[in-house]
């Protein structure tokens, strides 16, 4: 079996066309273009590559891109005092702080102080108690965006066994919640867990967010598995590679991403739509 390509740029272009269809009707009939404020603390290199692409692409959208680059030294009070302008600002209908943080600054404490209807990210304890209960409200983009590309198989995943590799409040956890809601048997996995290559074994589906290249032997994948690669590694060449040896793994799944062009323009593309889902939140 070779398998078929999840194809994540045509997904996330047609979401993204979506998008602006929505928001010019917005603007047509007389609202605000929706505002996203993304803020970038310190110079991390591969930060700096994220935030510029989800800024462009905001525009592409037709938002309104607000850049907020604070030095790397800022002090934590006054990010948070950043934030709390941003909450009370009509302006801005979603709130994004790039991480990572430098180590001064409390994670934790930054994301609680965002109004949580402009949490676009999906990442305030109030909307991940959200998607815990079954009742999502702003939903954490790199999931919610595997979420959709699996939709793209068309095969049912109701009691389908899903294996996550990764528990990371940003894509295992999160990830898992998700397959959950969608009626899957859910395992995760992580640093800790043994026998992982029998465990990945026993999977219908395979989501792996690791952050190790090629980690995931293409042995360890079921005949006729679904493989979703949420990694993005550089190997020893310098090219983008995921977690999951593809070629590999791609003579025994049914589908899979690939890496470029996978997982990765559905976040940004997800992003938007949850900042349209934001303003439409605040307008009422
Ligand atoms: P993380 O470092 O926070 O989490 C990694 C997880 O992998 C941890 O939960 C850890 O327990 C698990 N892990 C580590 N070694 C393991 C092992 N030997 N066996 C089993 N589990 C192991 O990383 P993250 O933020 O969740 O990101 C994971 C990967 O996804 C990274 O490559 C990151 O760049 C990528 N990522 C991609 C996107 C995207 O849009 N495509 C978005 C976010 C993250």
């Amino acid at each position: 079996m070779v398998a078929r390509i999840i194809d994540g740029k045509a997904v996330a272009e047609r979401l993204r066309a979506s998008v602006r269809a929505r928001v010019a009707e917005r603007v047509a009939a007389g609202g605000a273009a929706p505002g996203l404020a993304v803020v970038l603390v310190g110079e991390n290199a591969a930060s700096q590559v994220y935030v510029r692409s989800k800024r462009k692409t905001t525009d592409g959208v037709g938002m309104q891109s607000l850049a907020f680059d604070l030095p790397a030294t800022v002090a934590e009070a006054e990010l948070l005092a950043l934030v709390e302008r941003l909450n009370a600002d009509r302006a801005v209908n979603g709130i994004l702080v790039q991480l990572p943080l430098p180590k001064q600054i409390d994670v934790e404490r930054v994301i609680e102080r965002i109004d949580p209807r402009k949490d676009v990210d999906g990442f305030h304890p109030y909307n991940v108690g959200r998607l815990v209960l079954k009742m999502p409200l702003l939903r954490p983009c790199t999931p919610y965006g595997c979420m959709q590309l699996l939709a793209e198989t068309g095969e049912s995943l109701i009691g389908k066994h899903a294996v996550v590799i990764g528990q990371s409040n940003i894509v295992g956890r999160p990830m898992a919640l998700e397959l959950l809601m969608a009626r899957c048997t859910v395992t995760i996995c992580h640093s800790a867990t043994r026998d992982l290559p029998g465990i990945v074994h026993q999977a219908d589906v395979v989501v792996a967010a690791v952050g190790k290249a090629n980690f995931v032997q293409g042995d360890w994948i079921r005949q006729g598995a679904i493989v979703v690669d949420v990694g993005i590694n550089r190997n020893a060449d310098g090219k983008l590679v995921g977690d999951i040896d593809f070629a590999a793994a791609q003579e025994r799944a049914s589908w899979i991403t690939p890496v470029p062009g996978g997982v990765g323009p559905m976040t940004i593309a997800t992003l938007l739509a949850n900042t349209l889902r934001a303003a439409e939140l605040q307008d009422v």
